[in-house]
């Protein structure tokens, strides 16, 4: 693109991204802009995107609607609309929600509720109501099943804007009566009960899912909630015993210490007295009262029919959890040997067994020793003081993941499915593309299953443009799109994917993390997505669609184990508690220790990948991208660069590529006309006559009105050559 002097364009620049600026200068190879504060800068074409002059102030609510379709006019436009508290923008049918952190009850209450029912979408401003009243007109008129997509990065606010869809849709398909019981309540209360366990404070949301969520909704045949099913994937499982400074264990810990009573019951003090809660000094969130929290857990517990007696053994083997985490050890008598270190320990380990409701001496030995196959038959072998306290912290983890299962179960059979359904909306709250300092097994597979929703996200907005195109009978060249089929490949591709070869590493005892890596490395000699970087020879690099991620390899192979070890599962099935010793049931078992008999995790999510897949490929798909503003959390605040960067992460930006490729203004008609048809006055009685006959725009139509109004520039721009030829000639 070529810019005059006076052009109005969008100059790239370090810390904002994108500026403002005119072009007031034209070099050969260059141009120099003047900024609004009248700062020139010169800058080669690559850096230079045209800018509408006249977009309007308050942006525009659709971004197809922009002039100029491109990042910054993207980025400034919901800049724009943030500072008017307007959250909400369409890019065509993606719906862009930047969080507020702050509360809008005004948009949200039963009358917005009721203004959003049945609209057409785009008739309104754009809502979040509108993408569940769209997706449930959908369901209803077209019979089909229906899925909401929400990403976006951690505090970008898809948990919040998941929780306001469901409420939509339990407004619009509930049963006027109010019934606490009422699946949809049930569905409703489900949300408060899974955060308790499985959300937390993390340095970048107070309220931090330490899982991902895909809760279907099912409808009767009148439109009415019928049922419901949730999924989750993939829990934190580490933060049960080690968090990092200014972040929290999961909030039911919390909770559980501040509830009176039952914390007295369960010789459960403040959380500074445990050590899976004082490696961390915060104990408390900013405007939350643990206390009444717990009240609001155990009210979403009773609502989704989880029995007193089964809430009373959920909170009892927490706090035995929190016992466990505080029992330390020392050398034993014998060599390589541990014993349990204390008095205060000991009153830890008597505590833990009580809430376990199983024998104290067996839960010592159970910690403490391990018994191994010989050919002379079992032996038991000594820990030492540092593989006790990790089975003690492996214990503790798995009874801690095992909990929130059976949770998640328990909504499931008591809110109830409804198998004849044909009509479900699907929501889903999964955590965003990551990429840290120190990417671990968690980032791997989180970014995997990104990859998967961003190769359903772009067939899709791809095979909804090329719809528009046929419609509207416009013929158009082969849109180019990233495709990261080869990215998803290198991770899944069975035999010889990442996840392949790291079950097959994990399967054998003698591997480690740098064989691991090295018949990695062999694989993938010249694969164009994987790299090894310069200063490691373990560390691996995949090209993901949303950039560069650098693994750490160190802990692949014992966080893709998932086991239960011989001994736990024995103290576990010996308890008095119906409900403890039924948590390992469905675990598959540590046969022998010298062959792994193991469930891979990174398979296992596979899997349940590929079934949300195929459950997504057969319905129609909406997408909310949640953008998070600034990375302080509070309101009024644009950050350029980090919006930029999510806008990439979440396929906004490459969504508008593909638009850009083809046709991205969209205009009505008669939009159109009031715009450039004064350019052709002579010709605008007949145009407008058809524009009333057609209100909405025919684009073929359109680009006949363009070839008209080509025709008409190139003979004017003749005249004027001709003219100035003339005027030269009579000069000379
Ligand atoms: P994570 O991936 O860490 O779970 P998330 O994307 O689910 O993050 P939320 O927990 O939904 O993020 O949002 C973070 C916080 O932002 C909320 O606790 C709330 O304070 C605020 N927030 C999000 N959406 C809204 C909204 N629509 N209105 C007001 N505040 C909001
Ligand atoms: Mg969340």
């Amino acid at each position: 693109m070529s810019f005059g002097r006076g052009a109005k364009v969008w100059a790239e620049e370090k810390e904002l991204g994108w500026i403002e600026a005119e072009v007031v200068e034209v070099r050969d190879k260059s141009f120099v802009v003047e900024t609004p504060q009248r700062k020139k800068v010169s800058v080669s074409v690559e850096k230079l995107l045209p800018r509408d002059p006249d977009a309007e102030h308050g942006g525009v609510d659709d971004m197809t609607k922009l002039t100029y379709l491109n990042e910054p006019g993207v980025l400034y436009n919901l800049a724009r609309r943030y500072g008017l508290n307007e959250i909400y923008t369409y890019t065509g049918s993606i719906l862009i929600a930047v969080n507020p952190f702050k509360k809008l009850p005004h948009l949200y209450n039963e009358h917005m509720m009721e203004q959003y029912k049945g609209i057409q979408f785009g008739e309104l401003s754009p809502h979040v109501f509108a993408v569940a009243d769209a997706s449930y007109r959908a369901m209803m008129c077209e019979g089909r099943s229906q899925s909401i997509l929400v990403s976006g990065e951690s505090g970008a606010g898809k948990t919040e804007t998941t929780k306001l869809i469901m409420q939509y849709l339990t407004y619009v398909g509930g049963r006027a009566v109010f019934d606490n019981r009422s699946v949809e309540q049930q569905v409703l209360e489900s949300n408060p009960l899974l955060e308790a366990f499985g959300n937390a404070r993390t340095i970048r949301n107070d309220n931090s899912s330490r899982f991902g969520k895909f809760v279907e909704i099912q409808f009767d045949a009148n439109g009415r909630i019928s049922g419901a099913a949730i999924r989750t994937y993939l829990l934190e499982r580490s933060r049960v015993v080690q968090i990092s400074d200014h972040e929290r264990n999961y909030h039911c810990f919390y909770q559980l210490c501040a509830s009176g009573k039952d914390a007295e019951k369960f010789k459960v003090g403040h959380p500074s007295s445990f050590h899976y809660l004082n490696q961390s000094k915060t104990y408390e969130l900013d405007g939350i009262s643990n206390a009444h929290e717990y009240l609001k857990t155990r009210r979403a517990m009773d609502i989704v029919g989880i029995s007193l007696d089964d809430q009373e053994a959920v909170f009892r083997t927490i706090a035995g959890i929190l016992h466990l985490g505080n029992i330390e050890f020392s050398p034993g008598n014998e060599h390589d040997s541990s014993a349990v270190k204390d008095k205060v320990s000991k009153f830890h380990l008597q505590m833990a067994a009580k809430l376990f409701m199983c024998d104290a001496e067996l839960l010592h030995k159970t910690l403490c020793t391990r018994s191994i196959q010989t050919h002379e038959g079992n032996i038991v072998k000594a820990l030492d003081c540092s593989a006790a306290a990790a089975g003690r912290d492996v214990l503790a983890k798995t009874l801690y993941a095992q909990i929130f299962d059976w949770l998640v179960d328990n909504i499931n059979k008591s809110v109830g499915q409804d198998l004849n359904s044909k009509m479900q909306i699907g929501v889903l709250d999964i955590y965003g593309f990551e990429c840290f300092k120190n990417n671990s097994f968690e980032q791997f597979c989180i970014n995997f299953a990104n990859e998967k929703l961003q190769q359903h996200f772009n067939e899709h907005v791809f095979k909804m443009e090329q719809e528009e195109y046929k419609n509207e009978e416009i013929n158009w060249s082969y849109i180019e799109f990233i495709d990261n089929h080869d990215v998803v490949n290198l991770i899944e591709k069975k035999p010889f994917g990442i996840i392949s070869l790291l079950d097959e590493a994990c399967m054998f005892p003698k591997s480690t993390h740098e064989t691991f890596s090295t018949k990695l490395f062999q694989n993938f000699r010249n694969h164009s997505r994987l790299e090894k970087p310069k200063f490691s020879e373990t560390d691996f690099t995949v090209s993901h669609y949303a950039g560069k991620v650098t693994y750490q390899t160190e802990t692949f192979l014992e966080k893709n184990r998932d086991y239960v070890i011989v001994e736990h599962r024995s103290l576990i099935s010996s308890s008095k508690c119906r409900f403890i010793s039924g948590l390992f049931d469905s675990f598959p078992e540590e046969t022998s220790r010298s062959s792994y008999k193991f469930s891979s995790v990174a398979s296992r999510f596979k899997q349940q990948l590929q079934a949300l897949m195929e459950t997504l490929n057969s319905t129609e798909p909406h997408y909310v991208r949640c953008v998070k503003p600034n990375s302080l959390n509070c309101p009024q605040k644009f950050e350029n660069l980090s919006v930029l960067h999510q806008l990439r992460c979440g396929g906004v930006l490459e969504a508008i590529r593909i638009s850009l490729a083809g046709y991205p203004s969209r205009r009505t008609y008669s939009e159109f006309l009031d715009r450039f048809g004064l350019l052709v006055l002579e010709h605008m009685d007949g145009i407008q006559t058809a524009a009333e006959e057609a209100k909405h725009v025919e684009v073929s139509k359109l680009q006949k009105s363009l070839e008209l109004l080509h025709a008409e520039l190139n003979a004017a721009k003749f005249v004027i050559d001709g003219e100035c030829n003339r005027s030269s000639s009579l000069l000379s």
